[in-house]
């Protein structure tokens, strides 16, 4: 490693910020994503929406699997939410697959299908903040435009000792500053610059273990000079997490399981589910019974399965399955909001991940 010098870090060096990124991303950064194989806007703002929260290896199959089915906005934009929502089914954070499907069709309907080069007209299209607009319009029509994503926070607050927690205001501003006037003059090199900044964060600038010595901005970087990396970012307090539980009516009649939609917002919103119960202690089977007596047709058995324990962000999902065998069908179902999915087809359903897995895992 460069033997750090803590003066020349905290006043920087003479080599500028975005020469020593670009320099090192065209050496060691990444070339061989399968988005960066073209400019097109709608393959680079796919793989900017499904990189928000989620890390390349697992976005790399779903973005293949997306532009299989739907090679362009058009396709996409035409597409029913049932087949947009089963496309992205696993990856999470599902109200970034509800914005994408609505910015695809607001794409069609005012920018006839192109997306527009200007950040401030990307930003106002749903699910695309001011980061990701800068971020398409740089790779896809080479637009000089500052990125701040989590990662290049993190390098940020490093690189430059900055204390305080990033999702503040006044840490943002701080950091948006800079961000802009780090960027390198004239456009010729944004797009190095921009993927290097986003390689440095995802892969030696990481959240545990960073890998300084390998690091271009060794020589500059204050949190290195002070002996402060793992203390940078300032990490917010954490709370305790609350514990929600709930049975899942695994409901099935003839090879079908009955599936539940989602409303549009809150979790999983817009996705198929099991129907639901909140979990009470005291005589659940026969609380689940009734219920399904009431709603859902005739039952045979009813079996308590072992709990399936799921994290959101603000709170832990404590499921308890029941499987149970109907007799008969109730003729009361509402067809708008249920549906009888074929068993042997739940691997395609438009279904939450740990839903998904414990349907599979029955018929296993
Ligand atoms: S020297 Fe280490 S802490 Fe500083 S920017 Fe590089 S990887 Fe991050």
């Amino acid at each position: 490693m460069t033997k750090v010098n803590k003066t020349e870090a905290l006043s920087g060096s003479h080599t500028s910020f975005s020469e020593a990124i670009i320099q090192w991303q065209k050496k060691h950064g990444r070339h061989g994503l399968p988005w960066q194989q073209s400019r097109d806007a709608y393959r680079v703002w796919l793989s900017e929406v499904m990189l928000q929260q989620t890390q390349v290896a697992t976005v790399i199959p779903y973005y293949e699997r997306f532009l299989a089915s739907f090679p362009d906005v058009i396709s996409l934009a035409n597409a029913s939410s049932e087949q947009v929502m089963a496309h992205w089914s696993g990856l999470g954070y599902y109200t970034r697959a509800r914005n994408l499907h609505a910015c695809a069709k607001q794409v069609v309907k005012e920018y006839n299908g192109v997306f527009p080069p200007e950040p401030e007209l990307l930003a106002q299209l749903p699910g695309i903040g001011r980061s990701t607009a800068a971020a398409i319009a740089a790779f896809s029509y080479g637009v000089r435009a500052a990125i701040l994503d989590s990662n290049v926070k993190r390098v940020f607050t490093r690189a430059f000792g900055i204390d305080g927690i990033t999702s503040s205001k006044a840490i943002e501003n701080e950091l948006w500053l800079r961000a802009e006037s780090l960027m390198p003059e004239g456009v010729k090199q944004i797009q190095s610059y921009t993927q290097g900044l986003m390689d440095l964060g995802a892969t030696l600038c990481a959240r545990t273990k960073p890998r300084c010595s390998d690091c271009p901005l060794q020589n500059r970087c204050v949190a290195l000079a002070t002996n402060r990396v793992a203390d940078l970012p300032a990490k917010k307090l954490k709370r305790a997490i609350p514990t929600k539980k709930i049975v899942m009516l695994i409901l099935l009649k003839d090879q079908h399981v009955l599936l539940e939609k989602r409303p549009d917002c809150g979790i999983w919103g817009g996705l198929f589910s099991l129907p639901e119960l909140l979990f009470n202690e005291q005589g659940m089977t026969k609380q689940a019974s009734l219920h399904i007596e009431r709603h859902f047709g005739h039952l045979d058995s009813i079996t308590p399965m072992r709990k399936v324990l799921h994290g959101f962000s603000h709170y832990k999902l404590e499921i308890t399955p029941y499987r149970c065998n109907l007799t008969a069908r109730s003729n009361t179902i509402s067809e708008d909001t249920h549906v009888w999915y074929p068993l042997e087809q739940c691997e395609q359903a438009p279904l939450p991940a740990p839903i998904k897995k414990l349907l599979l895992g029955m018929m296993a």
